[in-house]
């Protein structure tokens, strides 16, 4: 722990943002800094694949260590989100700072953690682990990168038996947790105009038609009386894994003191195997700069979570036809569907998803739980479609209290000490089931004497 706590604190030192804007050196730094470790911790081969627009993919392999022995694929990402206002961090968010149990800087969790882990393993055995493994680490996952949809290009490269996609973490510190299904998600646009231009609120206000209030209407049907997603065809079902307590879910959130939360049923229900539709930009005249001017103009922009098993397209185009047959007053919206992404829903129940369970009850003293998460992770989708006979588990050293992407982002040591642990044991327990079957014991010699005298 000492030496991967070292080498995590040299790299989230690194400003490695791979945003537009952002210098490109640090980039390449911290991709150089994980290659060095990874030939230190006994990568044979490791290789640079670079794509248009796209900061290094770092990809390396080990053999197998013989023919029957699956191949596991090992997935982190060195970038990073940018570090925000500095004026809300503790401290310097790359400088990594000492917090109770664990350690303070941008990226120490996301994902710079769960790179050091996937090293770790691999230190653990010596970099001789009792499977093939496959890293696939990349520089770009937090902007968006092409990468996403390389996978299926090449997919002799990705093969593999089971992949573990290292960029999550438990549902609370001390809660071994895989992430079983990922939402999907799209973006739809709705504008309104109503006048050519503002009029005077005192002369025109009462009949000419004010573009926010058609808008506001139309945004307001989204929703039922309870806070329900109102939609209809939106897939919505029972959640029957582990979720957070609504305490928990409060503090999280952020959620004001005696206000209620919105919508009905389970937390997971609304969380992960239900829709959310949430109205993430308006475009109207501001409070400060407003004029007593009936509106003539109003844009929102919907970013929609959709259950996994729901087609991405099919998701978008019942919240679109939604929205065109809403014509408040009788005015008619401009409707424009933009980006949509699938959700993930793992297989459970195989070989891969059993040497997960006891490896994480061995490393954390308790059994796993199944959570899902709302945010998605575009590439796990192109991974599936390349190796689509893969199973794939989703677990780390992040918590849902690591502040990711937000201010003053921690990591617990604790939590990348077990990572490491049940890497360790999975691939232990997983490489167990290929062992071929021991030849039958040769029949016992009836005098010992007889065989050459055998001590
Ligand atoms: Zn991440």
């Amino acid at each position: 722990m000492d030496g991967l706590r070292a080498d995590l604190e040299r790299l989230a030192s690194i400003p490695s943002i791979s945003f537009p804007g952002y210098p490109p050196e640090p980039v390449e730094e911290a991709h150089d800094l994980i290659v060095a470790l990874l030939r230190e911790a006994g990568v044979p081969s490791i290789e640079r694949i670079d794509l248009p627009d796209t900061a290094p993919v770092i990809y390396g392999e080990i053999p197998p260590p013989h023919p029957d022995a699956p191949t596991v694929l090992l997935y982190g990402h060195y970038d990073v989100q940018p570090a925000g206002a500095a004026s809300l961090w503790l401290s310097p968010p790359f400088e990594p700072t000492p917090v109770p149990g664990g350690l303070r800087a941008r990226g120490i969790a996301d994902d710079k953690s769960n790179v050091i882990a996937h090293l770790g393993m691999l230190r653990v055995y010596g970099g001789r682990p009792p499977v093939g493994i496959k890293l696939v680490i990349e520089g770009q996952e937090e902007y968006g990168s092409p990468f996403d949809d390389y996978p299926p290009t090449d997919p002799a490269r990705f093969a593999c038996d089971a992949m573990i996609i290292a960029d999550l973490g438990n549902l609370r510190p001390g809660t071994p947790t895989l992430t079983t299904g990922l939402r999907g998600a799209c973006e739809v646009t709705v504008e309104v105009r109503t006048l050519a231009e503002p009029r005077h609120s005192g002369e025109f206000g009462g009949a000419a038609p004010d573009a926010l209030l058609v808008l506001l209407r139309a945004l307001a049907t989204l929703h039922d009386k309870n806070g329900d997603v109102a939609v209809p065809g939106l897939r919505r079902d029972p959640w029957d894994g582990t979720t957070y307590t609504e305490e928990e879910f409060r503090e999280l959130a952020s959620v004001l003191p005696d206000l209620p939360l919105i919508g009905t049923g389970s937390l997971g229900e609304r969380l992960w195997s239900g829709p959310a539709i949430t109205v993430i930009g308006l475009d109207a005249p501001s409070v400060d700069h407003a004029a007593s001017a009936v509106v003539p103009y109003a844009r929102a922009k919907l970013n929609l979570r959709f259950h996994p098993h729901q087609d991405p397209r099919e998701a978008r185009a019942l919240l679109v036809a939604h929205l065109r047959a809403q014509a408040p007053f009788g005015i008619p919206l401009t409707v424009t569907p933009g980006d949509t992404g699938p959700g993930f829903e793992a297989r459970t129940g195989g070989p891969a998803y059993r040497a997960a369970l006891t490896a994480l009850k061995e490393a954390w003293g308790t059994q796993a739980s199944y959570v899902a998460t709302g945010g998605s992770i575009p590439l796990v989708n192109g991974l599936a479609q390349a190796a689509p006979g893969a199973e794939v588990l989703l677990f780390g050293a992040q918590d849902s209290m690591c502040n990711l992407h937000a201010p003053n982002e921690r990591v617990l040591l604790s939590e990348l000490r077990n990572t490491v642990v049940a890497m360790a044991a999975f691939v232990r327990e997983y490489a167990a089931d290929f062992e071929p079957a021991p030849p039958p014991a040769p029949p016992a010699p009836h005098d010992p004497a007889a065989s050459g005298g055998a001590r």
